[in-house]
């Protein structure tokens, strides 16, 4: 029989992408999110439009006893949206209440696994204040001090999850990704992370112009292409490991160099004017020992490799707004 799965917002980045891997491998998959997928239709076999917020919503799309939830809906955006504190009691309030919501329902249901996406912004920020030294191994976590609300509220929901793991068995898997890019990502609108606002400004910019990029450029971060991420949320989910564990790349560069990269995918003369902006921690890298370990894999692929092809795909939107 198929196995049957729930992907809760599937409309979104990683949601979508992953709900067309999971219809490869022969899934059953019920999707759910505010909106449809922006840049693509869905593969998925029902998409609900519902607001995961709400508990009649939530009980009409977890039912019965699916096999697989893969919980990935979250009040989110990049650095513009998370770090400028405007956004704080949305992302806190709406993320936590889909959380409290779905795990309820999963115990309730007795599902057969959830994944919860968990991210490197709730490691704490004393241990990110060197760029060439950023320190984010798993069992670093503690005493906790996030440098952002969505980093305490990711948190708060993994020990959520976990809780409901040692108190009523529920089989859980908790990934913390790290920067995770590619085609059909947010690229545009104020919520997109540095990768595609670095790719959209390289696309945009004319040659012998510049591209304005937030802060010194110095501070670092590594930045995983989405197969690779999807790969390790199917191997966890496939493994006797609960978490957490690292989903990201070692592979660290610092935002200066990233736009460098981008600069040369596309070819044109184009220089960095660095300017004031919201950036996070000084410093941010995975620290991939753990899921060596415990599923004898990580990501592999160049980050140039995943650059150009989110290049590619981004440069294409720009020519076709930039014609319409
Ligand atoms: P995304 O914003 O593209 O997708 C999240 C989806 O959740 C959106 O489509 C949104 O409409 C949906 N959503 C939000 N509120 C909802 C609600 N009340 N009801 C129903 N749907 C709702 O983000 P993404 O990049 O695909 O990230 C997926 C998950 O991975 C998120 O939990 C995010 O915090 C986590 N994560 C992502 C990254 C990254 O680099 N992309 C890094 C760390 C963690």
């Amino acid at each position: 029989m198929k196995k049957s799965a729930i992907v809760c917002g599937a409309g979104g980045f990683i949601g979508s992408h992953l709900v067309k891997r999971l219809k490869e491998e022969g899934y059953w998959v019920r999707a759910v999110d505010l909106k449809n997928p922006e840049y693509s239709k869905t593969f998925a076999d029902e998409f609900i439009i519902g607001d995961l917020r709400e508990q009649d919503v939530c009980r009409k799309v977890l039912n019965k006893n699916f096999d697989e939830v893969y919980q990935l809906a979250a009040d989110m955006g990049g650095a513009g949206y998370i770090f400028t504190g405007e956004n704080d009691a949305n992302v806190m309030h709406n993320s936590a209440t889909i959380n409290l919501n779905i795990v309820e329902l999963c115990h309730k249901h007795n599902v057969g696994k959830v994944f919860y996406s968990s991210s490197a912004c709730m490691y704490p920020d004393y241990n990110q204040k060197d760029p060439d030294n950023p320190k984010c191994a798993e069992d670093t976590a503690y005493p906790a001090d996030p440098d952002s609300e969505y980093g305490w509220e990711k948190l708060f929901s993994e020990r959520l999850f976990l809780s409901y793991h040692r108190n009523f068995g529920l089989q859980v898997k908790v990934a913390r990704f790290h920067n995770i890019f590619g085609e059909e990502g947010t690229w545009v609108g104020g919520k997109e992370k540095a990768p595609a606002a670095i790719c959209r400004k390289v696309a945009e910019a004319g040659n012998g112009g510049f591209i304005e990029v937030w802060g010194d450029g110095k501070q670092t971060r590594s930045f995983l292409y989405i197969n690779e991420c999807l790969e390790g949320v199917r191997r966890l989910m496939q493994s006797d490991f609960t978490g957490p564990v690292n989903i990201g790349s070692e592979e660290m560069v610092s935002i200066n160099q990233l736009a460098q990269k981008v600069i040369a995918i596309s070819g044109k003369a184009i220089g960095i004017k660095n300017i004031p902006g919201p950036q996070g921690v000084r410093g941010r890298n995975s620290d991939n020992k753990l899921i060596k370990s415990k599923l004898n894999w990580e990501p592999t692929l160049p980050l140039d490799e995943g650059l150009a092809k989110t290049y590619r795909w981004i440069s294409e939107q720009v020519k076709m707004l930039q014609t319409v």
